[in-house]
């Protein structure tokens, strides 16, 4: 809770909201488990204004949020304790782009959709891409270090940041917005903060490296009869006469609540289980169709199309960017992002639906992420038939099973989300003991009285540790 002095001398600095709605709206991102529960919001215009209300929270040991787009979905930016949220969406300047260096500096609250529109008529582009980028901010992708779509050609948000300004727990700013390719002068700080979900300090501008504009982009989308398909498919893609910029899969349980709710179907004639959405630059249109050809005539797919023109091959993006919302809208998910060498997927899928079969009989789950990155999306959706609590009870516990299994097979428990309070009891599973006790030091260095994004990553104080 916030005390009547700090409200006072925040007050001071810059208007404090503290209506119910708002508290509702800014106390939650997408993660629909935590019930928001913030004391207050406040909309700081400038690095300065971030800076002396961090140095206020600091003096009375207010915990604060930092809050963007919060489209996160793993409770990174939930405020369920009383906390100040901090939210950047004020700070949202673009600009100017440096065409010769290729950057543009942004401010925090930018929205990543605004950011790509800015450059693009610059012949430029941001390559940090997903489904939520219309509302997403630019900051909690530095803070999140966001994957997408995008990733197996161009890598995370981290290749992607050339300069960062950071407001420290105390209020003290770092510029590290120097923004140069070279710079080897001892530790990146940059980096620290990268991927630290608001745990380390308030990222509140930044200088974001900017790629050529990708040309045309060509996008196949094939029935598969397997997983195992799917990555021999792969293979062949890899082989192709062209650069991958995005390899996508679904199954048809995805796309089967897409229908639901979308009314959107396969364009492709035969019905399969997994489903592979391929985009790729490439130069020659004769060479795609004769590739295609051979993918078809070799039977390792069982149908494919290769989009007509612009509109076809958005329509192909919007069933594969439509499922994430359809499986909300549909029912309750409980989402898993997990990372595996791409080469233990299959064994580590057949193992999943085993394990499921034996304790969860029923249960559907909808599988869909970034294949080429070995990125799995895994689904589980509530029965019909049981309540939320006790489906979040029991799923919790399936989660342990699907950690384990990733655990074993030596992948990540957050490929792309991040922790935050979700995956928070899972960190020991992809994190070695002397690995979270450096974070831990780490953390009580920057943030010695514990007041930025408290309990997000690992818990404040934790008995075993
Ligand atoms: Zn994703």
């Amino acid at each position: 809770m916030i005390g009547e002095r700090a409200l006072r001398e925040l007050k001071d600095v810059l208007p404090v909201e503290t209506d119910p709605d708002a508290l509702a709206t800014y106390g939650r991102d997408w993660t629909r488990v935590y019930d928001p529960a913030p004391s207050a919001v406040v909309f700081p215009r400038s690095t300065a204004e971030v800076s002396a209300v961090l140095a206020i929270c600091h003096r009375h040991g207010v915990a604060v949020v930092p809050s963007g787009g919060r489209t996160g979905l793993a409770g990174g930016a939930v405020a369920k304790d009383g906390e100040l949220v901090l939210s950047l969406e004020r700070m949202r300047a673009i600009g100017p782009v440096d065409t010769i260096g290729g950057t543009v500096h942004v401010e925090a609250g930018a929205i990543t959709e605004a950011v790509h529109q800015a450059v693009e008529e610059h012949d430029l582009s941001w390559p940090i891409d997903f489904a939520s980028k219309g509302s997403s901010h630019v900051g909690g992708n530095i803070a999140t270090n966001a994957g997408g779509v995008k990733v197996i050609r161009y890598g995370l948000t981290r290749q992607w940041v050339l300069g960062l300004t950071v407001v420290l727990a105390d209020g003290t700013v770092l510029d590290l917005d120097a923004a140069l390719e070279k710079n080897n002068t001892g530790v990146d700080l940059r980096q620290l903060f990268i991927g630290s979900e608001g745990t380390l300090g308030v990222i509140t501008e930044a200088t974001l490296k900017l790629a050529r504009a990708p040309g045309h982009l060509d996008v196949f989308f094939f029935g598969v009869d397997s997983l195992a398909g799917v990555l021999r498919v792969f293979e062949a893609a890899r082989k192709g006469p062209f650069v991958i910029s995005a390899f996508e899969m679904l199954t048809d349980r995805c796309l089967a609540r897409l229908e639901r709710h979308r009314g959107l179907r396969s364009p492709l004639e035969a019905d399969a289980p997994c489903f592979v959405l391929l985009e790729v630059e490439a130069h020659d249109r004769d060479a795609l169709d004769a590739w295609l050809e051979s993918v078809v005539e070799r039977e390792l797919v069982l149908d494919g199309v290769l989009a007509a023109g612009l509109e076809q091959a958005r329509s192909l993006w919007t069933l594969r960017e439509g499922i994430s919302e359809s499986l909300s809208a549909t029912g309750l998910p409980h989402k898993n992002d997990v990372a595996l060498p791409i080469a233990a997927l299959t064994d580590f899928c057949r193992e999943l639906e085993e394990v499921f079969e034996a304790r969860y009989p029923g249960w559907e789950i909808c599988l869909f992420g970034h294949i080429g990155d070995g990125n799995l999306h895994i689904n589980v959706m509530k029965p019909d038939d049981m309540g939320k609590e006790a489906f979040l009870e029991r799923v919790h516990e399936a989660d342990r099973s699907i950690f384990e299994l990733v655990a074993k097979h030596h992948g990540s428990i957050s490929a792309e989300h991040g922790i935050g309070l979700l995956k928070r009891d899972g960190l020991g599973y992809s994190r070695s003991a002397p690995e979270i006790a450096v974070m831990r030091a780490m953390k009580a260095a920057l943030d010695p009285k514990g007041i930025l994004n408290p309990g997000k990553v690992f818990a404040e104080r934790d008995p075993a540790q």
